[in-house]
């Protein structure tokens, strides 16, 4: 049968599958509502009769690794997450709802329409027998939307020996998948001064404040837009009360890079930054680094790119790429030097937004139908 009609034929069941989970509390700290997707997913692909394993955490919630069978050495690794940034008790308060073909609701397009989208590009290949299926792996994390701490170990385990990898963060409107994504970090620069009454003895104080309002100032000067390269002091606290000389100050800095040379840069002029003194009497400590490396574009990702658009052809699709400064798994598995192609999932925007994130229902199918003649064609 054609892959499509199979999918508009199962298409209600999809979309039942896709309210199940998005009204499923799945925030990246609640452990338990996490692994309730994950018990959802694994009865799901256990009944396709392929091979799950629960990887224990006992902090975040569980991973799901699955395969054809426990023996399967596949060569294609897909990546999807269970988490995300919504709070507990948010799909109770704003449950999943369709209005014309864009379904709305927590995490539907961060990344829920992908679990569903998964599920049925398996279910098609084993409907048509299909060999490939024996090709694919699939990592579902718990963490990714707190930087994968506790996944990352996992996800390189998985990409060793692999030819290709595919991660379903959504896709871009008008047929866009993500060949490029910048590395992010983040660091804490926290200031120690000596308070003092400001107005009986102030020259005892050493201003935390003052001393991080040079530094802050510093670090903005570190951007360079047109290089990829983004710092942004995006919080800062400091000092008790205001005639007290600040005892203490705090940033918190989020840097996005375009590559490793540069990572490796910013990361020094940030620490360089952080030995300077400018009040004398305050010491500074930094903590944080770049947790994700710059998922990089190479030849053998427009290899990739080029067999998912012939793919896209097929479906009468035209698949463009697109870069983003969102970090995602994809650069774990890039870094690996193992061809990556991110976006792969269902379109949609606005992920995090509260009133916004919507995940289109017409490209559920087509996504779903793409990354089954993609993993056709790969295999
Ligand atoms: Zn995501």
């Amino acid at each position: 049968m054609d892959i499509k009609t199979y999918l508009e034929q199962n298409k209600g069941e999809m979309i039942d599958l896709f309210e199940k989970i998005v009204n499923t509390d799945s925030n990246s700290y609640d452990k338990e509502g996490v692994d309730n997707v994950g018990a959802i997913l694994k009865e799901k692909f256990e009944s396709l009769g392929m091979y799950v394993k629960v990887h224990r955490e006992t902090e975040v919630g569980n991973h799901l690794e699955i395969k054809a069978s426990r023996e399967s050495e596949p060569k294609i690794l897909i990546i999807a997450h269970m988490d995300t940034v919504f709070p507990k008790g948010e799909p109770e308060r704003r449950p999943f709802s369709i209005i014309d073909d864009k379904a709305y609701g927590p995490g539907v397009n961060d990344e829920k329409a992908s679990h569903v989208q998964l599920l049925y590009a398996m279910k098609a290949l084993k409907e048509s027998s299909s060999p490939a299926l024996e090709n694919v792996h699939i990592i579902f994390n718990s963490d990714e939307e707190i930087g994968s701490r506790s996944s990352k170990a996992l996800i390189k385990e998985a990409a060793e020996g692999k030819d290709f990898s595919l991660v379903v963060e959504c896709g871009r409107p008008n047929d866009g998948v993500v060949t490029e994504r910048k590395g992010v970090g983040h660091f804490t620069m926290e200031v120690q001064g000596r308070s003092a009454h400001s107005g009986v003895e102030p020259e005892i104080g050493r201003s935390a404040i003052e001393e991080l309002s040079h530094k802050v100032i510093k670090l903005q000067q570190l951007n360079d837009y047109d290089q990829g390269l983004t710092v942004n002091v995006g919080l800062i606290k400091g000092g008790t009360s205001v005639n007290t000389v600040a005892p203490s100050a705090t940033a918190e800095i989020d840097v996005r890079v375009a590559d490793e040379e540069q990572a490796e840069k910013v990361t020094k002029d940030i620490n360089a930054i952080a030995r300077e003194d400018h009040v004398t009497g305050t010491r500074t400590e930094l903590t944080g680094s770049i947790g994700r490396p710059a998922m990089e574009k190479t030849k053998d990702t427009d290899r990739l790119l080029e067999m998912i658009q012939n793919a896209g052809k097929e479906l009468g699709l035209e698949i463009h790429e697109e870069s983003t400064g969102g970090g995602s798994d994809a650069a774990f598995t890039s870094a690996e030097g193992i061809p990556t192609v991110d976006g792969m999932g269902p379109i949609g925007e606005f992920s995090h937004s509260e009133t916004d994130e919507y995940s289109d229902l017409n490209s559920l199918i087509d996504r779903t139908a793409l990354l089954v003649k993609t993993i056709e064609r790969l295999s």
